[in-house]
């Protein structure tokens, strides 16, 4: 869904430009630079808005305690002013393209935009920060890593309270990966705890983060190629040109209409790589029990079993089912 806020982004930013700049104005630094930092902050806000939402409805419901407010609004602000610099700056260094063409805003957008995605890791890496973990845990983890196939992680405690709940994130897309595990995730029972690393692991030796910035970039690429190609079929309502307030309407058709499914496509991935990481956790540690443990937290039904809608939409396949896959693996075990 990100992508599809993204690209309703693009168009609010379109609409914005088209009404605030000629060709000309754009090319001036102070433009370029509103119009880089308009559109960074329009990829940026659907993340922070999905981010709040896990934070304080769902967290909560897997009964962990969310950050606190002033600690979250920092990290999230620090992010936004990254995020907002980098397209400033990368506008800047775009504007001379504007002098020949009247895509700017739609060349602007997937440099920025690309951008900002593929420094993501790089900024999440900046604001995350981690100490070693005790040396029994990292012998542990080392054991379950080694068995599933990675030799080389390097296991840190998340220090930073930039992120909450039974949880481990892999920071680095390239070289050796960066697993913060949380404070919460290093205190939980060994069976919740093994389950949790063995699936990250999973997500290592399968590449699933670079799988993911991949589909990212490739969605964008569709998006634009989109917009450019029904330009150049030159419908009718195109010819007042894209960069004519009337062209609007059908661009953001055309966009919505490409976004979506590309939205669903990056879910569908995302739901795909879970269920390969819970299937390899399984037969890793050949235990299931966390997943009942990390379902029965969930108190909410809706939550356990969603409407098809959001189910199409979710980047995790729901818990009943990962539940019922991991009852299925282990009775084949
Ligand atoms: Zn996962």
């Amino acid at each position: 869904m990100r992508t599809s806020a993204r690209a309703c982004g693009l168009v609010v930013v379109w609409l914005w430009a088209v009404a605030s700049f000629d060709d000309a104005c754009a090319r001036r630094p102070v433009a370029a630079m509103a119009v880089g930092a308009a559109i960074a902050a329009s990829s940026w806000l659907p993340g922070v808005v999905v981010d709040t939402w896990m934070e304080y409805r769902h967290e909560p419901r897997f009964g962990s305690a969310p950050l606190p407010v002033l600690r979250f609004t920092t990290v999230v602000a620090m992010g936004g002013v990254l995020t907002v610099a980098l397209g400033a700056a990368v506008a800047i260094a775009l504007r001379s393209v504007i002098e020949l063409t009247a895509w700017w805003p739609a060349i602007t957008w997937s440099a920025v935009v690309a951008t900002v995605v593929f420094a993501g890791p790089g900024i999440a890496r900046g604001f995350h920060r981690g100490e070693p973990l005790d040396p029994e845990a990292e012998a542990e983890f080392a054991i379950i890593a080694r068995s599933g196939g990675v030799t080389s992680i390097d296991w840190q405690r998340l220090t930073s309270a930039t992120e909450s709940g039974l949880n481990a994130m892999t920071l680095g897309v390239f070289g050796r990966p960066v697993v913060l595990c949380t404070p919460e995730l290093l205190a939980a029972d060994d069976d919740l705890r093994d389950f949790v690393v063995a699936h990250e692991v999973a997500h290592v030796r399968r590449r699933h983060h670079r799988q993911a910035l991949i589909t990212s970039a490739a969605g964008m690429a569709i998006e634009v190629g989109a917009l450019w190609m029904v330009h150049r079929v030159s419908l009718d309502w195109f010819d007042a040109g894209l960069l004519d307030a009337r062209s609007l309407p059908p661009a953001m058709a055309v966009l919505a209409a490409v976004a979506l499914p590309v939205g669903f496509v990056e879910a569908w991935q995302s739901r795909a790589n879970e269920r390969r990481a819970d299937l390899d956790a399984i037969a890793n540690i050949g235990s299931p029990g966390a997943v009942v443990l990390r379902v029965l937290h969930q108190h909410d039904r809706s939550d356990l079993d969603p409407g098809r809608l959001a189910r199409l939409a979710s980047g995790h396949p729901t818990p009943a089912e990962r539940l019922m896959a991991a009852e299925r693996a282990t009775a084949s075990h």
